[in-house]
């Protein structure tokens, strides 16, 4: 049971048993007496930082962090075929964050058939980046109240909170208030979630640890040590490439569609995170299947989804004009991705640009 509570990463400790329950199917009835109470409150502004910390989910942390680490001694004692069969897994694994929990199931930018949302559902407890539901509503929550105290990784409380530090210390009463109002019904509606939400700790176990230990050992003949090894390894860059997006996407880089946001376009990201750093557009325009203006540059998600598209698995992928990205850029960009003949506009004529592109269209 230990290792499960490892796997489920410490979720159910952020928000101490209260915000998780609330929106949970089976507390709707009583949903009224699941508010933090005042004193919770008062205690989080009081209590000294060490008091705040969240121990459980902070020592899982630590420990899968110092076991991938330490597993790098095994790369050289397993065979290329292994090494290839952790690079797919490694990749299914983000894809399926990237393409099923956030695209499809956090913001319903497309619509996917059963076969292939059973695929990322599957793939997506290899992430063991906590189950579905849990996933979607943190994100739901993150984009509403984006860089305020309600965001559970809020930038404003510095790189390290907005990377690790939030699963480390407990939640700002603010999350468990504002959280509360977020409507996940879509999610409990699926019965892909549902399954998922039912066996994700088992899931978790089988497809995040059991295959990726058995099937080289099988299949290739490697020891079973090292391969067991190498799942912390993969869970270590799999976290990390995904937190990337809520630090450093919210923190360098250009604002090309809106500069008063924190979230940034970060190359880097993208190439790790499949997709996903070109964040200042996902913030504009969340609903956006690519998540970009871009199309499928470096964004591996994107290319899954149209492959997916063209045999019939995805159906009703939303997009965004270009003349409403253009007349966003020109609004409220920062002035880059920018022609240079507009760049070096004054701010009055970008304006009136952008209402004659409005006007024709
Ligand atoms: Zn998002
Ligand atoms: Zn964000």
């Amino acid at each position: 049971m230990l290792l499960l509570e490892v796997l489920r990463f410490g979720h159910r400790d952020w928000y101490s048993g209260e915000i998780c329950k609330e929106d949970r199917p089976s507390d709707n009835n009583n949903s009224a007496a699941k508010q933090p109470s005042v004193s919770f409150v008062d205690d989080y502004f009081k209590a000294p930082l060490l008091h705040r910390v969240a121990w459980g989910c902070s020592m899982k942390l630590i420990v899968i962090h110092i076991l991938g680490i330490y597993s790098l001694v095994f790369l050289g004692h397993v065979s290329w075929s292994t090494l290839a069969f952790q690079f797919v897994y490694l990749v299914l694994s983000g894809l399926s964050v990237t393409a099923g929990a956030h695209r499809l199931w956090t913001h319903r930018s497309y619509k996917a058939r059963t076969p292939f949302r059973t695929f990322l559902m599957l793939c997506n407890t290899i992430a063991a980046q906590n189950d579905i539901y849990e996933w979607c509503r943190d994100h739901r929550v993150h984009h509403k109240f984006s860089d305020t105290n309600a965001d559970p990784h809020n930038i404003d409380r510095g790189l390290f909170f907005s990377h690790i530090g939030w699963l480390m210390i407990k939640k700002h009463p603010d999350v468990y208030k504002y959280g509360s109002r977020i409507d996940c019904s879509d999610l409990i509606g699926d019965p892909v979630v549902r399954f998922n939400m039912r066996y994700y700790g088992w899931l978790v176990l089988l497809f995040s640890f059991g295959l990726p230990t058995l099937l080289p050992h099988f299949l290739f003949g490697d020891a079973v040590l090292p391969l067991f090894m190498l799942c912390f390894l993969r869970l270590t860059l799999s976290f990390n490439f995904t937190w990337s997006v809520n630090s450093f996407a919210h923190h360098v880089g250009d604002r090309p569609f809106d500069r008063n946001m924190k979230p940034s376009e970060v190359l880097w990201v993208s190439v790790v995170a499949a997709g996903e750093g070109w964040h200042n557009y996902h913030h504009t325009f969340p609903h956006d299947y690519n998540c970009s203006e871009l199309g499928w540059h470096i964004n591996w998600t994107t290319m899954l989804i149209d492959l997916m598209a063209s045999i019939g698995q995805v159906t009703e992928r939303r997009t965004i004009s270009k003349a409403a990205i253009m007349r966003q850029k020109l609004r409220n960009g920062d002035g880059t991705r920018l022609p240079r003949r507009i760049r070096e506009m004054s701010e009055k004529e970008r304006l009136q640009l952008a209402d004659t592109i409005q006007n024709a269209a």
